[in-house]
């Protein structure tokens, strides 16, 4: 049986999608190809567990757009994985890449498991028994996989593996994500955090407004909000808060994200740093600060918190952080919107940069990848703000329309 949603993640992007074409002169036929995947994969993985027992797992895999060129788009375990919720992420992959004009279309996959309750040995069985089942739709030229939520650069050298013993030669870029040590990018780790920073900076240029002493909230102190926040911290911002799932903590005059992480990793949580005042994710969010990072989960902020929310600068760690309709009031209320399609594009663009390297067998430092995303992050934002003052429309209908112009083109000149 097919998992059900408990999301309206896709019903959601076609929103997003439908508001964004009217500013286009797309046509209905095209829209119609946009609004749905181009491939969708369902499998079933049988492992073998540890204690001898078969357990057969559910994968998917959604090819969305390959128009602009093979698709790409991360791995997601957790338990909560959904066809729907795939088939959204995907969407949103294929408008990120062209948003930053990298040469790929969009995908995601997931397999639905708990990754916690699983030993080394039986995620290995697992990482490799998607690659089996996906084999044939993946490739260089195909399909290029990543991480996600609970997959990390270990799954992805297995994965890789599995492909390339297929196959009876070594395919480095058949995924990215892979460990430094196994043809991965330097910078990768850091890149989505460091991404959103750029694009922060840029914001703020916009703005006409300093960064140094700016306030900053930032909810989920992981991978990506904690490399945000030392960027932040190294600028001269103020983080007054960060959360994780236990919840979160306040200082008025900043907290050192360094030192947070020492506790986090000593204790498993950020709460309980040294004078802090505890509050919860959702105080997080309507907290009186300058600029709002949702680095947690999706749909965080909808119609029932985005009017109380104060910061009048959100950027979007978080793919799909805010609803349709909390755009509206923001909107209203005049906050700044930077939406994740742009702001968090940093970590497929240093993923791209590992697909070139592989591609060349030739390895970058990381000042070069870095110095190369901040050139194509930057260039990203200022081709947003251009659409956004051209058609008078909030930063994310912006980051829409450029997006479905260059994929819309692109089916255009393939003769779709
Ligand atoms: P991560 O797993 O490293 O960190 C997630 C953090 O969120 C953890 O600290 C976790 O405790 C916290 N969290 C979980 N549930 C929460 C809740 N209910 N309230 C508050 N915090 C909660 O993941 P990450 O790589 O930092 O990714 C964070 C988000 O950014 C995800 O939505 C992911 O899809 C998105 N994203 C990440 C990347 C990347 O390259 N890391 C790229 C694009 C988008």
């Amino acid at each position: 049986m097919i998992k059900e949603c408990t999301t309206d993640a896709f019903e959601i992007s076609l929103k997003q999608l439908e508001k964004a074409a009217k500013h286009t002169n797309i046509s209905k036929d095209v829209l119609e190809i946009l609004e749905n995947p181009k491939r969708v994969l369902i499998v079933s993985i049988p492992i073998k567990m540890d204690d001898g027992k078969l357990k057969v797992f559910r994968g998917y895999r959604v090819q969305y757009n390959d128009a602009r060129g093979p698709t790409k788009g991360g791995i997601r375990f957790h338990p909560g994985v959904c066809l729907e919720e795939v088939m959204a992420l995907s969407a949103w992959m294929t408008w990120k890449c062209a948003v930053v004009n990298i040469p790929y279309g969009g995908a995601k996959g997931g397999i639905i498991c708990n990754p916690k309750e699983l030993s080394d040995s039986e995620l290995e069985r697992l990482s490799r028994g998607f690659i089996d089942a996906m084999d044939d739709f993946l490739g260089p030229e195909k399909d290029i996989p990543a991480p996600d939520i609970y997959t990390n650069p270990q799954i992805m050298a297995w994965m890789m593996d599995e492909f390339s013993a297929h196959k009876g030669y070594t395919v480095p870029a058949v995924i990215t994500g892979k460990p430094v040590d196994l043809f991965g990018s330097k910078g990768r780790d850091t890149a989505t955090g460091f991404g959103l920073f750029f694009i922060a900076r840029e914001t703020m240029k916009y703005l006409g407004k300093e960064m140094k002493g700016v306030t900053v909230a930032i909810q989920g102190f992981g991978n990506l909000g904690y490399h945000t926040a030392r960027k932040f911290f190294e600028a001269g911002a103020k983080i007054v808060s960060v959360s994780d799932s236990k919840g979160g903590i306040y200082n008025e005059n900043g907290l050192d994200p360094e030192k947070v992480m020492e506790h986090k990793n000593k204790t498993e949580s950020v709460i309980g740093f040294p004078s802090t005042k505890e509050l919860t994710n959702e105080e997080l969010l309507e907290l009186g600060c300058d600029i709002l990072i949702p680095a947690a989960l999706e749909n965080t902020i909808t119609e029932t918190n985005a009017a109380r929310i104060k910061a009048k600068v959100i950027v979007e760690g978080a793919n799909g952080p805010t609803t349709p309709e909390a755009d509206e009031i923001f909107e209203k209320n005049s906050v700044f919107v930077v939406p994740d399609i742009l702001a968090n594009a940093g970590g497929v663009t240093v993923s791209y940069f590992e697909w070139i390297q592989n591609i060349q067998h030739q390895y970058w430092d990381e000042e070069k990848v870095n110095c190369e995303m901040d050139r194509i992050l930057t260039q990203a934002f200022m081709d947003v703000l251009e659409k956004k003052k051209k058609h008078d429309v909030d930063m994310r209908t912006a980051a829409y329309v450029l997006a479905l112009e260059r994929v819309s083109e692109a089916m255009k000149l393939r003769g779709y």
